[in-house]
């Protein structure tokens, strides 16, 4: 069972990597190939016919049947159309298996069944997918067979972005033209980019597949919408790192393989919180791939659990009354030749340059908050921000002891004369080493916590892309950058231009700075009297990409449009809608075909039991008490089901953003109204009778 894997032997084993181009390319197309990666551009077409046979061959070697331009709807997820590679078969009968330039560059899908938020009318429905060179191809393998990936941004005939990598890519342009503006003000000219950094843990829970086939919650909905707690939860605190059990831990040895073949450096992996809540984390890559990776990540979490016997599931909040999921967000900004500019070194207050970039993108989260916020919405995050678990709504900044008090030093003196130093941990025993301290602790609560040499963003929602997160972060800083690098570079004293500049945007926006615990209500009320928003649903955040402010930068950095800024707002509230609706719907089967019929059933033999008794000459206290009890939860229940239907009806003679908030108010409302009785209930019926798997079958016997 324990076969060796060589990892070396298997790592991007399914990649058309650069190494292999290196191979396999005449030397001037690779070198033209390299060009554009690096530069942008267009490869010219017989470079491009070169490169497409090349891959083909690759892809056939290694057994591919089918192509497919690989792209990334407005869904969320991965969109995917395969073509063979077959052509017309000759006279002879024979087929020869062709892939040309155009084929790999251009492809234009029947777009019209894609969200676009009313960019295109269905009768107008060309799309195009182009190819992104900078993001390599690969090898999908699976049941359907060998499928050659060509991951490709997706854009409408006018030129619209229908995707979130063409916004994405955008924004990484925009930021590195502005980035650059700020190193070279520091004297660097041998870089000739910067490019972001980027590192996704992604949380996600697993349950038995067999649990999950009788719960139409979880198939339709993806989360329970039913289920009393079991008697035990997290509170233990057992689970956490805790030993991988066995099927656990089989499914993690093919998920590593799988995805280590596809080029992801699966590098984590462990228990989390939550019972049956886990972690992977790969190291991190340039952002474009990193999401590209993440995709890939989630899909394959789902298809290896199906070949486990298990679901894989990535909804921010599966379950009620324990932890839900999230996917950290570590990013960071990097030159090509390899300088981090969110390293402060060991002296932070004589770092100028890491000074300037940090207050920028202080002064850029303060600036944009709501923006940010709306970038980690979707509907399963509701669960998690501004509810009882991390991270809150209110956006801050944590920065740690040692640089907080070099921020501290800088706003109130305008010099930094000392940085607080890590020291040395003394274990007290004489055995174990003495360890070198970080400057800075860690703070699990804070939304946007800088650790040592990166940003974590760790509002990010389990399921959601991350394009839509960092598109909006990299846009927010290009501007930042810009407005600095404005002012900077017509400075006659840049070294007090620069030194005023910093303490100006540290004094401005230093309200965002939040070193304290971000779950106690104390900070809540700290963060209103600060003037920080508390955005507490996704609804209610849209707004924030359609200000003026935000218009104007997204604009201006050629990241969005205003029409595609009103296009994923138009999606956004369509999809929340839906979703409810869905989850809406899904509630009224399962009471009226299963919870109901249920409890009816038990009515039905306590009631029987009642009367026996009576009959026996015994009194039925204890059964008529309880018969009472969940006739009343009955009654209960029914009610709130038929208001539920009642509402759900009304919902469809609304539209956008009115419909999108009577879900959240009324439909969400009358959702836990009716939840309320169904668990009391589980807790009441006979439990051979209940027709659902329970909290502690699917969390506890995985
Ligand atoms: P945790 O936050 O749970 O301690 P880890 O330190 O294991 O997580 O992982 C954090 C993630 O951050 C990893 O994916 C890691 O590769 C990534 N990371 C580390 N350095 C950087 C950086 N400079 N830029 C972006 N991501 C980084
Ligand atoms: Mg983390």
């Amino acid at each position: 069972m324990n076969e060796a894997i060589n990892i070396e032997e298997l790592f991007g084993r399914n990649v058309f990597t650069v190494g292999k181009m290196r191979e396999r390319l005449p030397k001037n197309v690779f070198k033209e190939v390299k060009k554009v990666m690096a530069e942008g551009g267009e490869l010219s077409k017989t470079s491009a016919d070169v490169v497409a046979k090349a891959m083909k061959d690759w892809a056939v070697e290694n057994g591919a049947t089918h192509y497919t331009h690989w792209f990334q709807p407005l869904t969320g997820i991965t969109a995917e159309k395969h073509d063979s590679f077959i052509t017309h078969p000759d006279e002879e009968g024979r087929t020869l298996l062709e892939f040309s330039g155009k084929e790999l560059i251009k492809g234009e899908p029947d777009a019209s069944s894609f969200p676009s938020g009313g960019l295109r009318a269905t009768f107008e429905a060309r799309g195009y997918t182009a190819w992104d060179i900078t993001s390599p191809a690969f090898l999908k393998e699976d049941a359907v067979g060998k499928v050659l990936c060509i991951p490709t941004a997706f854009c409408s005939y006018t030129g619209e972005a229908l995707d979130k990598k063409t916004p994405l890519l955008r924004s990484e342009e925009a930021l590195n033209e502005q980035a650059l503006r700020i190193v070279r003000l520091f004297g660097n000219t041998a870089a000739k980019s910067v490019g972001t950094s980027v590192g996704l843990e992604q949380e996600y829970f697993l349950v038995d597949h067999e649990k999950y086939l009788q719960r139409a919650d979880l198939i339709f909905a993806g989360r329970t919408l039913f289920g009393a707690p079991a008697p035990k939860g997290q509170e233990m605190e057992d689970h956490y790192f805790g030993a991988i059990r066995e099927r656990i831990g089989a499914f993690m040895k093919d998920l590593n393989v799988e995805l280590w073949k596809l080029g992801v450096t699966a590098k984590t992996q462990h228990n989390e919180v939550a019972p049956a809540q886990h972690e992977l984390a790969p190291i991190y890559e340039s952002g474009n791939v990193a999401i590209d990776h993440n995709q890939l990540v989630m899909e394959t979490m789902k298809k290896v659990a199906g070949r486990h016997g298990l679901n894989c599931l990535l909804h921010e909040k599966p379950f009620a009354g324990v932890n839900g999921s999230g996917k950290h967000d570590n990013w960071s900004m990097v030159t090509d030749n390899g300088v981090n500019l969110l390293d402060p070194g060991y002296t932070p207050n004589e770092n100028i340059q890491f000074l300037l970039v940090l207050a920028c993108i202080i002064k850029a989260v303060d600036t944009h908050a709501d923006l940010l916020r709306q970038s980690a919405a979707d509907v399963g995050n509701d669960h998690r921000l501004g509810a009882d678990e991390a991270p809150p709504a209110i956006i801050s900044i944590f920065l740690g002891d040692q640089l907080e008090d070099v921020v501290r030093q800088l706003v109130s003196t305008g010099e930094a004369k000392k940085s607080k130093k890590g020291g040395k941990l003394v274990t007290g025993v004489s055995t174990l080493p003495d360890l070198e301290k970080d400057a800075t602790d860690r703070n699990r609560t804070s939304p946007f916590a800088f650790t040592g040499n990166k940003f974590e963003f760790r509002m990010v929602g389990s399921s959601d892309s991350v394009a839509g997160p960092n598109t909006t972060l990299n846009a927010i800083v290009a501007e930042a950058f810009c407005e600095a690098a404005d002012q900077l570079e017509k400075a006659e004293d840049f070294d007090l231009a620069v030194h005023d500049l910093i303490k100006e945007y540290l004094t401005d926006h230093q309200r965002i700075i939040f070193n304290g615990d971000g779950y106690s209500e104390a900070w809540v009320e700290e963060a209103a009297r600060r003037g920080l928003p508390n955005i507490k649903s996704m609804v209610e955040s849209v707004d924030a990409l359609l200000k003026p402010e935000s218009v104007k930068m997204f604009e201006r950095f050629k990241i969005f449009t205003k029409t595609e800024l009103e296009s994923r707002a138009e999606i956004l509230y369509e999809t929340y809608s839906k979703t409810i609706n869905i989850e809406a719907l899904t509630m009224i089967d399962m009471v009226s075909k299963q919870i109901l019929p249920a409890v009816v059933n038990y009515t039905g033999k306590l009631a029987k039991t009642v009367l026996a008794m009576q009959e026996a000459g015994v009194e039925p206290n204890a059964q008529r008490k309880l018969l009472q009890q969940t006739n009343a939860l009955l009654e209960e229940m029914q009610a709130a089901m038929e208001k539920l239907q009642a509402d759900t009806a009304k919902a469809a003679a609304l539209k956008e953003k009115e419909q999108a908030f009577y879900y959240k108010d009324t439909i969400c409302a009358d959702m836990v109204a009716l939840r309320a009785p169904a668990d009391k209930l589980e807790m009441i019926v006979d439990k051979e009778l209940w027709p659902i798997p329970t909290y502690g079958d699917l969390i506890f016997e995985v």
